[in-house]
């Protein structure tokens, strides 16, 4: 979980930084949200504030073992907490209309909590991630470990079947652990 709430305020869930007040939510109504198709909206109620949470899964094409994500938006973010990294912004898979968007990461532990999101007109907001599910990396470990031991089982030799897994593992390892 990359960002929580922690009384009134959102904190990275690595090393506890403070990362956005509560009372930085968008509310629910906020016109400058327009959210793209494959997102989808619930509204909630945060710290006595009317918002939106909402939950999306990457495409295919974005990541071969795509995560689902949970996040809400703020307006801002405590000053020197996040910073942005990666590509520079873009609108191309942008979850919300005319936002080009950026990773965002936390300047303590350098976890990914969310994203920046940047309006035509230079107005920021951010989307802070509250969970991320990696259930398409975690299938395709299950099917290397029961494909390395059928390998065994078959009468494949036992050396070999390790070695295959270990390489695959290393090759996942990225999509499981970052
Ligand atoms: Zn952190």
């Amino acid at each position: 979980m990359p960002a929580e709430l922690v009384g009134a305020s959102y904190r990275c869930s690595t090393c506890g930084q403070e990362l956005a007040e509560a009372a930085s939510l968008l509310p629910a109504s906020d016109s400058r949200v327009v959210p793209c198709s494959g997102i989808s909206a619930h509204s909630c109620e945060v710290a006595g504030k009317r918002t939106l949470l909402f939950s999306t899964c990457q495409s295919f094409v974005i990541n071969p073992f795509p995560r689902r994500f949970e996040l809400v938006l703020v307006e801002k973010i405590i000053a020197r907490a996040a910073t942005e990294i990666g590509p520079e912004a873009m609108l191309e898979n942008s979850w919300f209309e005319g936002h080009a968007h950026r990773v965002l990461v936390c300047t303590q532990c350098e976890e990914h909590i969310g994203w920046s999101y940047k309006s035509r007109h230079g107005d920021m907001m951010y989307g802070l991630a509250l969970s991320v599910s990696k259930f398409w990396a975690w299938l395709c470990l299950c099917a290397l470990v029961a494909f390395a031991l059928y390998q065994v089982a078959a009468g494949g030799h036992v050396l070999v079947a390790a070695a295959t897994l270990l390489i695959a593992l290393l090759k996942l390892s990225p999509h499981l652990l970052l």
